[in-house]
């Protein structure tokens, strides 16, 4: 067995979206940091929209543009949208948010999440205190008691961290073998991704519908030479899994028709651009985000139906929390493990995050309800809702991930410090 000539500080185990910007946060403190991650380097995508993809908010936004991988993104393929129509198709319920209402210039931004971790792995390459190796399967973890650094190994190489990162997505080897409890729990929806022209354009516009069997997301993608200006959206068709296998297997046309049934007239008649692939949604919560030396992030700490658009956008801030604490503990004295940052980090992101997969369990079996009452009561909150300035405002907001708690580097810089970004 090998074992690397240097002790590394701190070890991230996942360069996803979350694990990459932890690893280039804390970088950028000048701290050591290894990132060892299963698959192929990422690479800027070309041509076709890759199939997955996610709407990024405000916060996340200001994350990566103050930590410079925004300039890593091709901004052809970056799609900002400044309106989200929500609406009932059981009824006359609907709400329209507008960045306007909330004094900004964007609600969000959609982009695919390869070209991220593509920008984020460029990034990391400028960063002398970043080591991040792809292809390297993490097999197995253990702490030494005596010495308190944890041991990962990947095949015959062996690795030594004062402080192991968990980003290692949902199905997290490091929150398992670190004995951390974490789901799943079946939220009893898949989720069919596809990408789609449309006739009309998008208008920079997020739309979601609920239907009795789930919600159905149209999200705004980037213009394509092919398909012209505006005329590209990402779906994301949650429901249960006989309904979602039901569409997969339709031919392309049936599929586009139920698709057009199910969204209205707003986009003109649509195309089946690309394959169906289809996700089961099964939430996790892990019991505790910490333990001594170790901390989880992003998906490997929770996992949230994709409704709302929010996964990532939590993982985003986990890692900025996590980044601050230890910066903070650094300013002290103290090394990147200390017990009281990682105390912090958790007391400040666990509640958080379950709040919002709460709220998305509750707008899940809100809108799965039949009774006429409920019917009428969720129809007639959407028309307030969507009447009431200041309330309609703070939904915004939350979508926005314009939160009480955030991170500095989350927010945009001190007037005068913007000038020049794009
Ligand atoms: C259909 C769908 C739509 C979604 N839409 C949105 C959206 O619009 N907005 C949003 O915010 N969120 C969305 N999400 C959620 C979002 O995709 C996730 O929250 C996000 O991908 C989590 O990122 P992560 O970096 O934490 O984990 P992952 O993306 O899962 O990354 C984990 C990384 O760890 C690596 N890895 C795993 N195991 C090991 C190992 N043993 N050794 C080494 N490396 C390992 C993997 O290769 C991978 O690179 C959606 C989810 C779904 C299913």
């Amino acid at each position: 067995m090998t074992e690397q000539p240097d002790s590394q500080h701190i070890l991230i185990v996942g360069g996803g979206m979350t694990g990459g910007l932890l690893a280039v946060l804390l970088a950028e403190q000048g701290l050591t940091v290894t990132v060892l991650d299963g698959a192929p380097a990422p690479a800027l995508p070309q041509g076709k929209a890759q199939l997955r993809v996610s709407t990024l908010t405000e916060a996340s936004h200001w994350l990566l543009r103050n930590t410079g991988v925004w300039d890593y993104l091709d901004a052809s393929r970056v799609q900002p949208y400044s309106a989200m129509q929500v609406w009932d198709q059981d009824g006359t319920g609907e709400v329209l948010f507008q960045a306007e209402d909330v004094g900004a210039e964007s609600l969000g931004w959609l982009l695919e999440n390869g070209h991220l971790a593509a920008a984020l792995y460029q990034k990391a390459a400028t960063l002398p205190t970043l080591d991040w190796q792809c292809g390297v399967q993490v097999d197995a973890l253990r702490r030494d008691a005596d010495t308190g650094q944890w041991a990962v190994r990947s095949g015959d190489t062996l690795w030594q961290a004062d402080l192991l990162v968990g980003a290692d997505g949902a199905r997290s080897q490091v929150r398992e073998q670190a004995g951390i409890s974490g789901g799943p729990r079946d939220s009893g929806h898949h989720a069919l991704v596809a990408t789609i022209a449309t006739e009309q354009a998008h208008g920079a516009c997020a739309r979601q519908v609920f239907m009795e069997s789930g919600p159905l997301a149209l999200l705004p993608l980037f213009s394509d030479a092919e398909q012209g200006d505006q005329r590209q959206c990402s779906i994301v068709w949650s429901g249960w899994p006989e309904r979602i296998a039901e569409l997969r297997e339709k031919d392309a046309v049936s599929f586009a028709a139920e698709l057009q049934a199910a969204v209205g007239d707003a986009l003109g008649p649509v195309t089946l651009l690309s394959e169906r692939a289809v996700f089961p949604i099964q939430e996790r919560h892990a019991s505790q985000y910490v333990a001594a030396g170790l901390a989880l992030v992003g998906d490997a700490a929770h996992v949230i139906h994709p409704l709302a658009g929010q996964g990532v956008n939590l993982g985003l801030l986990d890692a900025a929390v996590l980044a601050e604490e230890i910066a903070r503990a650094s300013e002290q004295g103290r090394g990147c493990a200390d017990p009281a940052a990682l105390a912090r980090y958790q007391r400040r992101r666990r509640g958080e995050n379950l709040l919002m997969q709460n709220a998305m369990r509750g707008f899940q079996s809100l809108f799965e309800q039949r009774a006429m009452p409920v019917r009428w009561l969720r129809n007639t909150g959407m028309r307030w809702v969507n009447q009431a300035g200041p309330v309609k405002g703070f939904f915004a907001r939350q979508a926005m991930g314009r939160t009480t708690d955030l991170p500095a580097r989350a927010k945009p810089p001190a007037f005068g410090a913007r000038a020049g970004s794009r």
